[in-house]
């Protein structure tokens, strides 16, 4: 498995040469606001550069464990209004996700997720970006905090 980083963040449709040869292309994920990683990688299950479809579901969550395998555990914290008391009430779920190779995340993070099909017993949600690569995230999901 390879990854090369970037000087500057390709576009969709941009084709990268990698050392051995193989020519890697930027494919576009259908979320027009989501710029693509500066970095490509020939991991087939990569939703940028291999042949992983997204649906548009996504979410905003924070990396909690960073695990083998290409996997990361993640916090998703959201807040759900309960019409009996009038309130709303924070809920939070973990949520085990897969995470690219050309998408470094470290615990702390902020990353937006995809779902997915299924890839294991537990994960059905890929990291498309991190939420620096994201534009107009705020007008589109926005929540009460
Ligand atoms: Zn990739």
């Amino acid at each position: 498995m390879t990854v090369v980083k970037l000087q500057s963040r390709p576009k969709t449709g941009d084709v990268i040469a990698l050392p051995q040869g193989k020519k890697i292309r930027v494919r576009d994920v259908g979320i027009p606001y989501v710029l693509p990683p500066a970095a490509v990688c020939d991991d087939p299950l990569c939703p940028w550069h291999g042949h992983l479809k997204v649906r548009l579901k996504l979410l905003e969550v924070t990396v909690e464990k960073v695990r083998m395998h290409k996997a990361a555990v993640v916090t998703h914290e959201w807040v759900q209004y309960i019409s009996k008391y009038n309130r709303y009430e924070r809920r939070r779920r973990r949520m085990r996700v897969r995470v690219p190779e050309c998408i470094e995340v470290k615990p702390g993070d902020k990353v937006i997720i995809a779902e997915t099909r299924p890839l294991s017993k537990t994960i059905a949600w890929v990291v498309v970006g991190r939420k620096e690569d994201v534009t107009e995230w705020k007008a589109k999901h926005e929540t009460l905090q």
